[in-house]
């Protein structure tokens, strides 16, 4: 039994997605730039993602721009308001958290070797901001806010709606990566008063190598890549036909099942959590409690290394992850966690387990019998060590 609880990382791609994409994979194969034919049924396509896109995230089909994936879009959302500011970077202030994905943060850190002044919010226990901590940080520098909706590692939801009012009285620039939350929760950019907000295709059965910035009418930013003049003149280079019509019908899929994925993903970890509490010992949940990512469960075992947990879930075919994805391999304690300050013991025993929509109960339980049995022999071996 092949169990893939590592949804965080990357989903599979839905077969119903998979259709829509592969007619533009095959014949469908012009460029939406030309005014003949063959570019003509790949504008509309274009067109159609665009609109499915926007409907995901209430958005208006103009606000939307097609990118490489969520590591451009966050990349882009940074950089791009930075350089629409005329004003030396000295006089340019950012403020965001200690707990972005690494495409905020070495964006940021390469701006602060550009001169531009970066605060870097710290978390509570639970991995949150603190809205007084983030109103006392505000200075009359201050050009761009940048806080995720749901984080990748923790599944903590930092609280958008009341940053976004606070950006907006003090008419600083807002923007959210919403990558983690988008197809797994509500997430409308009204309702959250963000002018700037990243998506990724494949964190929501979507392909790989494509995503989004919404970017709201009347926002300044300045192209990252330069070129032939496609999005709008905003982001140049041919478009990935087929991979944005693959992001359209996953965001399509995603808003047509939003209620059963949500409720579905809060159930199924609410019941394992309990099946882990009830069978296993010296367990932690880290993160929020409440304020979380449906699916999302972070924890730590007392007493045994991630690295081996890991290792030996993989023998027995069921894939979770160690903090965040991109770090695998690397022996580095996860920096979320880190950020949080909890003990070492927490640090080096923490495994994240991302549901998906189609992870079953029966997955669960063969998962917590498993995982009960390496940690047995693990903490059994630990003992003599
Ligand atoms: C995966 C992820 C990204 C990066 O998206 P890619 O499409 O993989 O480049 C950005 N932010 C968060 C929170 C993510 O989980």
């Amino acid at each position: 039994m092949k169990i893939y609880l590592d949804h965080n990382a990357t989903t599979p791609i839905d077969p119903k997605v998979f259709s829509a994409m592969l007619p533009y994979l095959q014949w469908e194969y012009g460029n939406p730039s030309s005014i003949h034919h063959w570019g003509r049924q790949a504008k509309v396509a274009l067109s159609q993602a665009r609109c499915q896109v926007a409907g995901l995230i209430k958005a208006e089909p103009e606000e939307i721009f097609f990118t490489g994936g969520g590591t451009e879009a966050d990349s882009w959302a940074v950089q791009g308001v930075i350089k629409a500011i005329p004003k030396l970077p000295a006089d340019k202030h950012i403020i965001t958290t200690q707990i972005e994905h690494p495409a905020i943060l070495k964006t940021c850190r390469y701006l602060e070797d550009e001169g531009v002044r970066v605060t870097y919010l710290p978390l509570d226990q639970y991995g949150r901001i603190s809205l007084d901590n983030l109103e006392a940080a505000i200075s009359d520098k201050t050009v761009l806010i940048s806080v995720m909706l749901g984080n990748n590692e923790i599944g903590t939801l930092q609280p958008i709606a009341r940053i976004g009012e606070l950006a907006q009285k003090r008419g600083i620039c807002f923007h959210c990566d919403a990558v983690q939350a988008a197809g797994k929760m509500p997430v409308s950019v009204k309702e959250l008063g963000v002018n700037l907000l990243s998506l990724s295709a494949h964190k929501m059965y979507g392909p790989k190598g494509v995503g989004a910035l919404y970017i709201q009418t009347g926002t300044a930013i300045k192209p990252l890549i330069y070129g032939g003049g496609q999005e709008r003149d905003l982001r140049s280079g041919t478009e990935n036909v087929a991979g944005v019509v693959g992001f359209g019908a996953a965001c399509q899929l995603a808003q047509e099942e939003l209620p059963q994925r949500q409720a579905g993903l809060e159930k199924l970890s609410a019941f394992l959590w309990e099946q882990i509490q009830s069978q296993i010992n010296e367990v932690h949940l880290n993160g929020h409690p409440q304020e979380r990512l449906p699916g999302t469960l972070n924890l730590s075992f007392e007493r045994v290394l991630a690295e081996d947990l890991l290792l030996n879930l993989d023998l027995e075919g069921i894939a979770v992850s160690g903090g965040a994805a991109c770090k695998s391999g690397a022996h580095q304690y996860s920096l979320v966690l880190q950020a949080m300050k909890l003990p070492a013991e927490r640090l080096h025993s923490a495994i994240r387990i991302s549901l998906g929509k189609d992870n079953t109960e029966e997955e669960t339980r063969h998962f917590v019998r498993t995982l009960k049995t390496i940690l047995k022999r693990l903490r059994a071996g630990m003992a003599c060590r």
